[in-house]
């Protein structure tokens, strides 16, 4: 599907093609990879899966601003911002940690190139971010927003993420994505056909928390064949070491494909170990999702 938006770059979900990792495959089981990555320079990956009908339902109840919540470095802030600008809305970011206290970053230089406007909040408020009576007072000083949590965790995120399930061929018999909210991973265990065994790569310690948090959101039917994996993590949630950094120069040069070091590139080493371990079935065609989070 192909929106065309004021004077930004059009997001096209067609450009998602699928493309072969034959370095990886080599020897083993048959790994390709869904780039999503490439259907938005700034929207890009799974975000704009997330955010389109959080879009049209703000656009539809007559609201005129979206309202969201991310660090410093969230992909999401910036797809927000980048996703209101192409429709037309304003966009408020609420800032975990207060301005000045952390470096101003890219991320959030390029949020307000895209006139998001930033509200900065201490660590300890942004932890009521989804406490009710905080939403509620924020929702008297922005009254215009609609509000997304953070990661486009809501109903319509989840929904919106159902999509990507029909990028997938039905011949794929194991499909990988990275997992940060688990929003992604929900839409997906809830729309692809239960065979195709889901495996979500968490990128942070102890990641495996959550799984009881995905499993409320899915349709019990649908509540097979997925698992989390979070051995991966290099040190938790942003962290990154000299083997990872390494890993993805040699999978750029071999694949062609870059990949980022906070979500795909642990995915990425994750689904090479299991390979290197014969952890995949010879005869398995696993597709891994590339869901973005690359800056220009
Ligand atoms: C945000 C993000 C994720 C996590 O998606 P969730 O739906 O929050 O689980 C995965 N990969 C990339 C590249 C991201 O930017």
């Amino acid at each position: 599907m192909k929106t065309t938006c004021g004077n930004m770059a059009t997001i096209d979900t067609a450009r998602a093609i699928i493309q072969p990792l034959s370095q990886l495959s080599s020897g083993g089981a048959t790994i390709d990879m869904l780039r999503l990555d490439l259907i938005h320079p700034l929207i890009s990956g799974n975000k704009w899966f997330k955010l389109r009908l959080n879009l049209e339902h703000a656009r539809k109840q007559g609201y005129r601003t979206i309202l969201t919540f991310g660090g410093a470095h969230s992909n999401h802030l910036l797809a927000t911002a980048a996703a209101c600008a192409a429709y037309g809305m304003e966009a408020i970011g609420i800032v975990r940690g207060l301005h000045g206290a952390a470096k101003e970053t890219a991320t959030l230089e390029r949020c307000r190139q895209l006139h998001m406007h930033l509200h900065f909040v201490s660590r300890g408020v942004y932890r009521q971010k989804d406490d009710p009576a905080w939403l509620h007072a924020l929702s008297q000083q922005y009254p215009d927003a609609w509000f997304v949590p953070e990661g486009g965790a809501n109903q319509q995120g989840r929904t919106g993420a159902e999509e990507i399930a029909s990028l997938i061929p039905a011949h794929y018999t194991h499909i990988c994505g990275a997992v940060g909210s688990g929003t992604t991973l929900i839409g997906l265990r809830n729309k692809l056909p239960v065979r195709q065994k889901l495996f979500g790569f968490v990128p942070m310690k102890g990641g495996r928390y959550l799984e009881p948090l995905i499993r409320a959101h899915l349709i019990s039917e649908q509540d097979h064949h997925w698992q989390l994996y979070d051995t991966w993590h290099f040190g938790g949630f942003g962290k990154t070491n000299k083997e990872l950094d390494v890993f993805m120069e040699i999978f750029l040069q071999q694949e062609y494909i870059r990949l980022d070091p906070v979500y795909t590139g642990k995915m990425m080493f994750g689904v090479r170990a299991m390979q290197q371990q014969k952890l995949w079935p010879r005869e398995a065609k696993v597709i891994c999702i590339h869901s973005g989070g690359l800056r220009e």
